[in-house]
């Protein structure tokens, strides 16, 4: 299949269009490199340089495309609350241009990058797709808006679409992992600990009502999430928007994420309490039932030490 797939520079589109090359599809990568890094495209595929709404009409005329997989988006939660309109404008904007180019040229398979923060902040765990959508912060808003959207499209224009919402993402495949030029998330920022670019880690609070205090996630790897994505594309049907929550299924706590990275680095990692981050709730823990029963998908690198070695083969190899 000929496959684009938009934001191919960043971390988990860069995965999955490594994956799509080795499988032997055709893949077109847009990035704008706002975020993305160059070195992250594979080789093999085809690159455009520039934002999703000034290419795709011309990558899309081109007349031989079979899906377009979604991942180019703005993703930091802290800057989208201080910059929202550069939020609405990056997500929901591109999205939107992207949704008419597809329905203007024709092709009509769409996987969307989407996320757990559409859900907000739950009443239970694990969270399934019928929990209510609240997002608390504009990140996880413009990502529910661009469902919306894909919706109307599947009902009024025959677009095979699904949303994959994703919990959260870690560790590495091969040579592209986690590099991005301002780091908020929790196993690189304490791997930076382990190759000295940083002093030590901030644990954002311990007095979560969680077993040992510190707030509790749930981490999928990242090469299991292509897996997820390459199924809801072979297995998309016309006028339907499938929308799948994709985690490992375990919770694991902050404090056991660093032990585990000390175990696998052999570094000390001194750890600090810091206050609680604004917006983060306590527990999110995916429900991944539906994508394994509809889907067929079997994520096989669940163990958080799996994740945790492979981010630090790659993250080990980085300059620093
Ligand atoms: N976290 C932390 N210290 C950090 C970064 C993150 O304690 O330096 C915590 C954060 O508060 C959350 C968990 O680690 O409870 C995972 O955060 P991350 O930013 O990786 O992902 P999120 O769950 O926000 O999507």
């Amino acid at each position: 299949m000929k496959i684009v797939v938009t934001g191919g520079a960043g971390y988990v589109g860069s995965v999955c269009a490594t994956v799509l090359v080795e499988q032997g599809h055709d893949v077109v990568v847009i990035d704008n490199f706002t975020t993305g890094n160059r070195d992250a495209v594979p080789a093999q595929a085809q690159l455009v340089e520039g934002s999703v709404a000034d290419v795709i009409g011309q990558v899309l005329a081109q007349g031989d495309v079979d899906a377009v997989f979604h991942f180019a988006a703005r993703s930091l939660v802290g800057e989208s609350m201080e910059v929202p309109e550069e939020y609405w404008r990056d997500n929901l904007g591109q999205s939107l241009a992207l949704l008419e180019a597809m329905r203007i040229h024709g092709v009509k398979n769409l996987v969307f990058s989407s996320t757990a923060a559409t859900y907000g902040e739950p009443a239970t765990t694990p969270i399934t797709e019928d929990f209510p959508t609240a997002p608390t912060n504009t990140y996880g808003a413009t990502k529910l808006s661009i469902d919306y959207a894909i919706t109307s499209y599947c009902q009024a224009h025959g677009l095979a679409a699904t949303s994959l919402r994703y919990f959260n993402v870690a560790g590495a495949y091969g040579s592209v992992g986690e590099n991005r030029k301002i780091e908020t998330h929790l196993i690189p920022l304490i791997l930076q600990v382990a190759t000295g670019k940083r002093e030590d880690i901030k644990i954002f609070g311990d007095d979560w009502p969680t077993p040992d205090g510190t707030a509790v996630r749930d981490y999928i790897h990242v090469r299991d999430l292509a897996d997820a994505h390459v199924l809801a594309c072979e297995t998309n049907k016309p006028s339907v928007h499938r929308i799948f929550n994709l985690g490992s299924g375990d919770g694991y706590s902050v404090s056991q994420v660093i032990e585990m990275c000390r175990e696998v680095t052999g570094h000390p990692i001194p750890a600090e309490v810091a206050p609680r981050r604004a917006g983060d709730p306590a527990t999110l823990i995916a429900s991944s039932d539906k994508a394994m029963n509809e889907l067929g998908w079997k994520p096989s690198r669940t163990d958080l030490r799996t994740i945790v070695e492979d981010a630090w083969a790659f993250t080990s190899q980085l300059d620093n």
